[in-house]
């Protein structure tokens, strides 16, 4: 972390996704949504359900520890508009399972992607993707693991 950081602006990838504000961003948490009708979670400000459409929705705060419930290895760059490091570094990509029951898609990092395993225990950490056009930090996330 560099004194700079703190003036430059730090825009969210997602709308609803964080808590305010970005930083420190040891602080920051994911934003989810939970319907009222049929108790369907889900990540980020939502507002009807995907699972029953309803328009009940609450904002909760989620924990910034989960476990990897399951996970894939990307060993090739993704084709498109990829953000991440050049050259390509191989990640890992998992649901993560949070306390509160919502499964959240997330790049993993914090251990070579041989030694991930389902159900370790993984903790949030909010991070600049990259910089905008405009020199905005675009902030994203990723779960990494958690050393006890
Ligand atoms: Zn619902």
């Amino acid at each position: 972390m560099t004194l700079g950081n703190r003036h430059k602006r730090q825009v969210p990838i997602r709308e609803g996704l964080f808590t305010m504000p970005l930083y420190p961003t040891e602080q920051v948490r994911l934003v989810g949504s939970k319907c009222h009708t049929c108790g369907e979670l889900s990540l980020g400000t939502v507002s009807s359900c995907a699972n029953c459409t309803g328009e009940d929705m609450e904002e909760i705060t989620l924990s910034r520890r989960g476990k990897l419930w399951t996970y894939t290895v990307i060993r090739h760059r993704p084709p498109g508009n990829y953000k991440g490091p050049d050259p390509f570094v191989p990640f890992g990509l998992g649901l993560v399972e949070l306390p509160e029951g919502v499964r959240v898609l997330s790049p993993l990092t914090g251990c070579d992607v041989d030694n991930l395993k389902i159900g370790m225990d993984l903790e949030l950490v909010v991070d600049k993707l990259y910089e905008d056009a405009d020199g905005n930090e675009v902030m994203a996330f990723k779960f990494k693991k958690e050393i006890l």
